[in-house]
């Protein structure tokens, strides 16, 4: 089968690879038919983290079971499924408590089960981590389009919003306007939120956030951009969404939250280690922290019954569609922010 490969800093390529089998009873193979590329990959794309040369890429699949382990009860090969980006095996202690990021049995898309950006993966604990689309949605593009932000980002931005503590008639404000961010802002008008201030740098994108539920916006950097949303919220909010991951950013999701506030942080803290945290701003003020990578298996079934419904609606993060040859032009794309989030589309 042929998969993208990462080769080196910049360089992505479409390799032949072995087709993932069976192994293990649990283990089901996918046939992915939609998958995207991450804002997370651009990390070892930009070299600003490291990655095995010649590891296949890619963590957000969604496709067709072709093949089941004798143990495997909750999907037959012909289902639609969705995986979130790390396996889960939705048995032990903290699967059970809705952190499936912690899985004991946990594993990831990569390796010998393939990464996402190829035409198969093997799913460890598939019982555990697939999630099955109901058959009357399976084969309805727009439908699918929509839930694949499930496998990560909308998953994230709901995590972002729930760590924040955001409930109905609340005041938050969402710093970063990449696909995170932006389903930050749909995670929190689904929770109710009755002010959100979207904080980013791109009018397009500021744009798209208004369309998702923003009601106010703020494109300016650094100070200026603090003092804007201060004056917005008369001193700061209550809720903050941190969705970068960057030292600047947590530095100003501190400057803009409440005193007594939260920050509900879901961005890979890149940098916060060597810059540091404002503990003594936090410690002043009492703001919490919450957040860390988003447990998307335990949000999963929630917010597919509301995609199915109607009523929520991420697919206009993907601004830009590429089958499996395009993959390499979609890292470009979203390096060159061209691209807000690449959709792949490896098979048919
Ligand atoms: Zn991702
Ligand atoms: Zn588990």
């Amino acid at each position: 089968m042929r998969a993208a490969i990462y080769n080196e800093p910049g360089d992505i390529a479409i390799e032949e690879v072995p087709k993932p089998e069976i192994e293990d009873p649990n283990d089901a193979i996918v046939r992915v038919t939609y998958t995207a590329v991450c804002g997370s990959d651009l990390w070892f794309y930009r070299g600003l983290s490291d990655r095995e040369e010649g590891s296949r890429v890619g963590h957000e699949p969604m496709g067709i079971v072709e093949d089941v382990g004798d143990e495997v009860t909750s999907v037959t090969p012909g289902d639609r499924v969705f995986a979130p980006f790390v396996v889960s095996c939705g048995k032990c202690e903290f699967c059970r408590k809705g952190l499936h990021t912690s899985c004991v049995n946990g594993g990831s898309w990569s390796g010998a089960n393939g990464g996402a950006q190829g035409e198969y993966v093997r799913s460890p604990h598939a019982d555990g981590t697939l999630v099955r689309v109901p058959d009357r949605h399976a084969d309805d593009e727009d439908t699918l389009r929509s839930l694949l932000p499930l496998t990560d980002v909308m998953g994230t931005g709901h995590h972002a919003a729930v760590s924040a503590g955001v409930e109905a008639g609340d005041t938050c404000i969402v710093i970063g306007d990449g696909a995170v961010g932006l389903c930050g802002v749909l995670a929190a008008r689904r929770l109710g939120a009755e002010r959100i201030i979207a904080m980013g740098h791109h009018d397009d994108r500021l744009e798209l956030a208004e369309e998702f539920g923003a009601t106010e916006t703020v494109a300016a950097r650094g100070e200026e951009a603090v003092e804007r949303a201060q004056e917005l919220t008369y001193g700061g909010a209550n809720h903050v969404l941190e969705c970068v991951g960057a030292a600047s950013a947590m530095e100003t999701a501190i400057d803009v939250c409440r005193p007594g506030g939260t920050i509900g942080y879901v961005g890979v803290p890149h940098g916060v280690d060597e810059e540091g945290l404002e503990v003594y701003s936090m410690f002043g003020d009492n703001i919490g922290l919450r957040g860390g990578i988003a447990p998307v298996r335990a949000y999963a079934e929630e917010l597919m019954a509301d995609v199915l419904q109607g009523t929520l609606d991420p697919s206009p993060i993907f601004t830009k569609t590429v089958d499996l040859d395009g993959v390499p032009d979609g890292y470009r794309a979203m390096d060159e922010r061209e691209a807000i989030k690449v959709l792949v589309k490896p098979q048919r």
